[in-house]
């Protein structure tokens, strides 16, 4: 057979594979740089795992002086979903992934060694088809199940063909003469062209997987498909030409391509190419309802679609921080070690990424996230959660804006001490552990007496102290003072005003200080445990505090649970009470007015 002639004929207009090779010149980096990339396709939104496999790649190009470039795989039209590839670019760029070169947003493309889009890179790959037909190393084929080609058919089979199967050079169209090949171009009939495999599948070699190790792996003995009848190619050719073309040097990807392996060996081999390196990242699996370990679901789970991290509002530095603890089995003694250290010095290596698939666990995102967010300022968590609610739950965002000075006061209770409070995972949760604090939000979870925690309240106990409450409260006392008057108003209401005096004689008291104060935040917080009291009630302010109480007092009168008559309380016997609401009132419309 005249290969060089066939090649001319299935390929006229092609340029020799030399031109792109003085186009695309080696790079010059320094000694250990390893260019690395991320491939997305098309075909969905950014998942999980394939956001995994991104921080592999990006952590790797990173530490080690090297490049890292976004490469869009669009050669399957038919699986495209439109918009998809924007989604992913800006999801990345949410988490804060940057790259050197490749697709940006907006279809903008940088970079020498473009173009980054597949479909752009149509004139290469005939090139390298084209040396190939001429080396005798691929061939046409006809059939009608390589003209019908579908990828995505070939790659479920392969995911289900373990290693261990053996498949034969079976294909007919191998043995075609020139003159048939020919025959059959004229006749206008179309053609697949496929790799000439010359691997004896019955025979090992071993490799060195960079995740998994040394591994004996089967010669590829498939003629698989390079380019489908309508001119595009398939995944293991265009990775191919475009890896080596890019100068790629480490491939991190996803297990499901590991069984195509020898393949793709076969090919880089047969065009010349030096091999780059392959890593084969795990799989990220959770458990099911029924304990099972499985795949995150594209179908099946919110957590598979990265957006869901950013709807929720986890911060990207805790998301990269759980999924590269997830990676790197180091990762965790250096965080021990540099407990305080930004995620981008961590010293990640593509050659400690875990072989086992790790488990997702949303508790030890939530804690690793908690850490992350108790050791920012006060003004950072404000403005993070501003920017979430803007995008996430604008009447939150409006809250949020309209109290510029009074908001960071409130993410600062209990966070500037040696031990801050972790109970923030995600901007969400600024909402359930704050948003009592603001007037409108709680006025509208607090409607009636039920919406407050009283369960096992003493509700006429409760009634006296927050109405004993409302009259010697004055938020510009400090701590100190502060607690005083609570002790004074405990002592004079009957109950201990500290622990130990308490337990002494249990029998003597309506209960001790502590039950006291957990009235009181009832009162002003609707719960039984909050922050700081004493920080939510100054913050919040005389006007604030002193309507909440007597609005959980209005609620108990109205409830008819307790016996007025019997009340303990200044305010009722001296009538101030009308003078204290009105206090109150005057003031809210004050500061309403401000
Ligand atoms: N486009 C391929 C995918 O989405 C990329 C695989 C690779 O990284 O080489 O699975």
């Amino acid at each position: 057979m005249d290969y060089k002639k066939l090649a001319k004929i299935l390929y006229p207009d092609a340029k020799p594979v030399c031109y792109w090779e003085e186009k695309y010149p080696a790079r010059n980096l320094p000694e250990g740089a390893e260019v690395t990339r991320f491939a997305p396709s098309p075909t969905g939104y950014l998942h999980i795992g394939h956001f995994f496999q991104c921080l592999c790649n990006s952590f790797t190009a990173k530490n080690t002086n090297g490049i890292f470039y976004l490469r869009v795989e669009d050669t399957d039209k038919k699986r495209e979903i439109h918009n998809s590839i924007d989604v992913a670019i800006q999801t990345l760029h949410a988490f804060g992934i940057e790259y050197d070169e490749g697709v940006f947003e907006y279809g903008e493309q940088k970079g020498e060694y473009g173009p980054y889009l597949q479909s752009e890179r149509i004139e290469i790959y005939k090139s390298f088809a084209k040396q190939l037909v001429a080396k005798g190393r691929a061939f046409p084929c006809f059939c009608k199940k390589a003209v019908d080609f579908e990828e995505i058919e070939e790659r479920r089979a392969e995911e289900l063909q373990s290693n261990e199967t053996i498949s034969e050079h079976d294909d007919v169209c191998r043995e075609l003469s020139f003159q048939n090949i020919c025959d059959k171009i004229e006749n206008g009939e179309k053609f697949a062209l496929k790799l000439l495999s010359k691997g004896k599948p019955e025979k090992t070699f071993t490799f060195h997987d960079i995740v998994k190790g040394e591994r004996q792996v089967r010669e590829n003995g498939k003629d698989i498909v390079l380019m489908k009848s309508d001119g595009l190619p398939v995944y293991a050719f265009a990775h191919a030409v475009d890896d080596h073309l890019m100068r790629t040097t480490l491939v991190i990807r996803g297990e499901e391509w590991y069984s195509s392996l020898p393949a793709h060996l076969e090919l880089f081999d047969a065009l010349g190419f030096e091999r780059v390196k392959y890593a084969h990242n795990p799989v990220i699996c959770k458990l099911d309802e029924s304990g099972n370990k499985r795949k995150i679901s594209k179908r099946k789970d919110i957590e598979a679609d990265m957006r869901y991290f950013l709807k929720s509002g986890y911060p990207s530095p805790a998301m990269i921080e759980y999924l590269l603890n997830l990676a790197n089995s180091n990762f965790e003694n250096w965080r021990k070690e540099n407990p305080t250290e930004n995620i981008n010095n961590f010293p990640f290596s593509a050659e400690k990424i875990t072989s086992s698939n790790p488990m997702f666990d949303f508790a030890k995102l939530n804690d690793v996230s908690k850490n992350y967010i108790s050791r920012l300022t006060a003004d950072t968590v404000y403005t993070e959660t501003l920017n979430w609610a803007e995008r996430y739950n604008t009447e939150f965002f409006d809250e949020l804006k309209a109290n510029p000075n009074f908001s960071p006061k409130v993410l600062n209770i209990d966070r500037d001490g040696p031990k801050p409070r972790k109970d923030i995972a995600k901007w969400e949760d600024v909402i359930n552990v704050w948003g009592f604090m603001y007037g409108n939000i709680f006025d509208e979870n607090y409607k009636s007496l039920d919406d407050y925690e009283i369960n096992d309240c003493n509700l006429q106990d409760a009634y006296d102290v927050v109405m004993k409450y409302c009259e010697i409260f004055d938020y510009s006392n400090d701590k100190e003072t502060w607690f005083d008057k609570i002790k004074k108003l405990s002592s004079e209401l009957g109950f201990a005003v500290d622990n130990k005096m308490y337990k002494q004689n249990p029998e003597q008291y309506k209960g001790n200080v502590a039950l006291v104060c957990e009235y009181i935040r009832i009162a002003v917080t609707g719960k039984k445990n909050s922050p700081d009291l004493y920080s939510i009630c100054t913050i919040l302010g005389d006007a604030e505090t002193k309507f909440r109480t007597l609005k959980f007092a209005g609620l108990i009168e109205k409830s008819g649970k307790i016996d007025l008559s019997k009340a303990n309380c200044n305010l009722n016997k001296n009538k101030s009470r009308k003078f204290i609401l009105n206090r109150v009132s005057n003031a809210i419309q004050e500061l309403k007015n401000n």
